[in-house]
């Protein structure tokens, strides 16, 4: 992950940590259990180049807590990836699973790499090596690794069939993210924009507005948002405008049009990387504005669906009264300053690890049907996620009614206090 020098994410999880610890009074051994890694694995993993010569990466994997299940969580390929940036982001998935209540744990892995500058077949060699480092502490039983920042379903399987060569069998249950047809879900690529709607309606429902009598407004036009929007919409609710960024102009353009977009005519001029066409916008009467003009429309709801650090204290002040909700689709796009303002404003947040659990969510049904080696439709997948989205929404939502929390807060406390439990019921604290 690129960060602010200086910046160091896994203390930023662990001061997030420490405000929960202290409102849950956890006592000194639980804290120290999970403000840490349970492991860590950093080791070289030696490539031959296309040009003949041996290179040596480096790799890691962080199993944060597997106390309720088996490690989870992405490998990423990055050339300024850190442990730091790794060991925050596997504690992040410890909550993340604990809060929709799914038996996993947190992990995350990585290899300082960049991919643009690598051949398929040495890419293949980093995948392969990766594996052969820690192919006895993974597996579908202790640590099950996933696709994130540049790597895909193709990695994952080289990954597999490596794992699957040492140990002389097939494991599909090792890693998600693979392809429909070779272990992967059905319904994955619905899933986090999905489960964004699903608990965004439960918001609302308790918020006692209707769908059909609201409107949104997106910031990103990727996997996460446009799924998020078909849903939405199908519900009755009006996207009035979509952000995103234009990778010819380097910078964000957002794009409106009343009473709403038209997501099919969009997904028509969208590129695959999210990045919506601008002159053929125009020709089809959508209005091309700036960037951060998504962040000031008269609408019910805003949906961060892009990137990180988009409401800060500077932004969220310029936001409409009108808003009520915000559903935070992307991971981070929050700051401490922008949720202050929320809080006053009496603004209803769906907080990203809860709001963008359907991914994980579905990667655990991934793992599932990979371990029995049987697969459901679609529409049993869709609906176990709405099952699982909506109860871990009335679980946060209940406690921080009673308990008048803030959402992000009510979603901390579940999520750490179950992790907490499942320790103490292992007798390990
Ligand atoms: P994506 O790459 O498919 O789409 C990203 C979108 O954001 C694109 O439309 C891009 O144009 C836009 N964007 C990038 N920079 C922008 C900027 N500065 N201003 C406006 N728009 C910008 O990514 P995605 O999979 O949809 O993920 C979006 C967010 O959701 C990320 O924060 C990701 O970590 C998070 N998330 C994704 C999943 C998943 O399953 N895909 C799961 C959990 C969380």
């Amino acid at each position: 992950m690129s960060q602010a020098k200086g910046f160091n994410p896994f203390e930023m999880a662990q001061k997030q940590f420490d405000k929960v610890a202290d409102l849950l009074e956890l006592d000194t051994g639980t804290r120290e259990i999970l403000r840490n890694p349970m492991r860590e694995y950093a080791f070289n993993i030696p490539v031959r180049m296309d040009d003949g010569k041996v290179k040596v990466f480096r790799g890691f994997r962080v199993q944060h807590n597997d106390a309720r299940g088996p490690c989870k969580g992405g490998i990423r390929f990055h050339p300024q990836e850190t442990v730091d940036t790794v060991r925050a982001l596997a504690m992040w998935m410890t909550w993340k699973c604990s809060v929709v209540d799914i038996p996993l744990g947190g992990g995350k892995g990585g290899v300082i790499c960049d991919p643009h500058n690598l051949s398929a077949r040495e890419q293949e060699g980093i995948c392969r090596g990766w594996v052969r480092q820690i192919a006895k502490v993974v597996g579908p039983l202790s640590d099950v690794p996933a696709p994130d920042v540049m790597t895909n379903a193709q990695h994952m399987l080289w990954i597999l069939d490596e794992y699957e060569a040492i140990h002389g069998g097939h494991y599909p249950g090792l890693i998600t993210g693979k392809p429909v047809g070779l272990g992967g879900s059905l319904g994955r690529k619905e899933a986090t924009g999905y489960g964004l709607v699903f608990v965004l309606r439960e918001a609302l429902r308790e918020l006692g507005m209707k769908p059909e009598n609201t409107s949104a407004s997106v910031q990103g036009f990727g996997n996460v948002a446009q799924f998020a929007i078909e849903l939405y919409q199908r519900l009755g609710g009006r996207v009035i405008c979509v952000s995103c960024w234009d990778q010819k102009d380097q910078t964000s353009y957002t794009f409106k049009k009343e009473p709403a977009i038209k997501l099919e005519e969009l997904l028509g001029i969208t590129d695959r990387f999210g990045g919506i066409d601008k002159e053929k916008a125009k020709d089809l009467g959508y209005q091309v504005l700036p960037g951060e003009a998504w962040l000031t429309q008269d609408v019910d709801i805003l949906m961060p669906a892009a990137i990180e650090n988009q409401l800060t204290g500077e932004t969220a002040p310029r936001i409409s009264r009108k808003v009520r909700v915000v559903a935070e689709g992307a991971n981070g796009p929050t700051t401490p300053e922008a949720d202050e303002v929320f809080r006053e404003r009496n603004v209803f947040v769906l907080p990203d690890f809860l709001a963008n659990a359907g991914g994980v969510t579905c990667s655990y049904f991934e793992q599932v049907q990979s371990n029995m080696n049987y697969f459901w439709e679609k529409d049993e997948v869709l609906g176990k996620l709405d099952v699982k989205m909506t109860s871990a929404f009335h679980g946060v939502s209940e406690l921080a009614r009673q308990k008048k929390l803030y959402m992000r807060d009510a979603a901390y406390v579940i999520a750490i206090n179950r992790v907490a439990q499942a320790c103490k019921d292992r007798g390990w604290v």
